[in-house]
């Protein structure tokens, strides 16, 4: 059998149902395992720990499928992983509330590198590991046998297919090709998704629980400031909750373009929406010089630190935005601030938005944590599955 044998004193994590074996912990790979074949993990003294996904390329050189020596990765394997991820997003098919969410959430869903997002009957994917790549055909044939999609299109697009070794793919794969534009629900709003060539898959399906908070939150009447906008979905919120104003900033055309369409889609009120081309970074400043002020500001920015490496910078940049932000708004406004970074964690968040608060020179409460929705879990082995976090900040007074 092929095998990966760690280095002696590094079966621990592994032993802890911890999915990724890094290059770092590798002794010795036996057998020549093909890419994204299956191997046998044992410890250095030969204790059998797991069978896992060989990614040669990958500084995470393998990803554990089964702790369980009884278990074999195959068609059925498959088919209960897929199913029981499925079946576990049942509750927000029956509320009806959304008609989009994720599926499958890799590692947390014991599908290491696999994402299958829902837009009313199209499933996206996106194989991000070479485990999942090996197996492709066998998920999409599990996908297509459950009958209960129209069509699935593939979207391998994601950065971390290279470190894999991996090119980028996308395109259908089966069944009916995605509308140019899919008019999903959400809530109690619509919004206009391009699967093709959107973020991730199309749409922030991460931040669906977020903008209900807001929704919750939100004061009729408030100006609001939506950074990072995407197109537009925290302004659709802000607009059918009754904004007074709202100002939409990001630096991609393609995606602002769609914000209006979004708007009008639902009916609420254009004339009460402003679209600014421009990075976050510069608008700020340039509404500070223009004395403006917010009663909501939303700072959603991409991901500053995709990994540790870029750590310093990336809290260079979330404080600099959130400082900004903390100025534009009013006695008693409220900021929701957002780090998808994994490299970032919460704790060190808070702490970055509290230098921020400092230097601005503003009294600062959290009144609400945020994180990840239910159909984005993190399982409690794989603690790295927590990327999205959040806070809800009230700016009580000056300093
Ligand atoms: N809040 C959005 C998602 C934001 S994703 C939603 O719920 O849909 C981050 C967005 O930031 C992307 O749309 C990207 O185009 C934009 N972006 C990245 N860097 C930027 C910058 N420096 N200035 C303005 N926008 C930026």
């Amino acid at each position: 059998m092929k095998a990966i044998i760690l280095k002696g004193g590094r079966e621990r994590s592994v032993m802890q149902r911890h999915p990724w074996i890094f290059a770092s912990a590798v002794a010795e790979v036996q057998g020549d395992p093909e890419v994204g074949g299956t191997m046998e993990v044992l410890s250095h003294e030969g204790e059998w720990l797991a069978y896992a996904a060989y990614s040669p390329k990958s500084q995470i050189q393998a990803r554990v499928w089964t702790w369980n020596r009884d278990e074999i990765v195959n068609e059925s394997f498959l088919a209960h992983r897929l199913d029981t991820a499925i079946k576990a997003r049942a509750n927000l098919k029956k509320t009806g509330r959304t008609s989009a969410f994720r599926e499958v959430h890799a590692e947390s869903d014991g599908l290491p590198g696999l994402i299958v997002d829902r837009y009313n009957d199209i499933r996206v994917i996106q194989f991000l590991s070479a485990g999942v790549e090996r197996w492709r055909q066998v998920i999409l044939d599990q996908l297509t046998k459950r009958g209960d999609c129209a069509g699935i299109y593939e979207r391998s697009d994601a950065d971390v297919r290279g470190l894999e070794g991996l090119p980028a793919l996308t395109g259908p794969l089966w069944g009916e090709a995605p509308e140019p534009l899919i008019d999903i629900t959400e809530n109690n709003l619509r919004y206009l998704v391009d699967v093709r060539n959107g973020h991730k898959t199309g749409f922030y399906l991460d931040q669906k629980e977020n903008r209900r908070a807001f929704a919750e939150m939100m004061q009729p009447g408030a100006s609001v400031l939506d950074g990072f906008s995407y197109t537009g979905s925290f302004s659709a919120v802000a607009l059918r909750n009754g904004a007074g104003r709202v100002i939409a900033i990001d630096s991609s055309a393609t995606a602002l373009d769609l914000i209006p369409k979004n708007v009008s889609l639902n009916s609420l009120a254009l004339e009460s929406l402003n679209v600014m081309k421009e990075d976050v970074f510069v608008a700020l400043r340039l509404l500070r010089d223009q004395g403006r002020e917010f009663d909501h500001i939303i700072l959603d920015p991409p991901k500053f630190a995709p990994t540790s490496a870029h750590l310093q910078k990336a809290s260079r940049g979330y404080k600099d935005i959130n400082l900004l932000a903390l100025k534009l708004l009013k006695p008693g406004g409220l900021l929701f601030t957002f780090s998808c970074s994994g490299g970032i964690s919460p704790e060190l968040f808070q702490k970055i938005v509290s230098d921020a608060a400092l230097d601005a020179g503003k009294r600062v409460v959290v009144i609400r944590w945020l994180g990840q929705p239910s159909d984005h879990p993190v399982a409690l082995n794989f603690p790295e599955g927590r990327y999205l976090k959040g806070l809800v900040c009230q700016v009580v007074d000056n300093f």
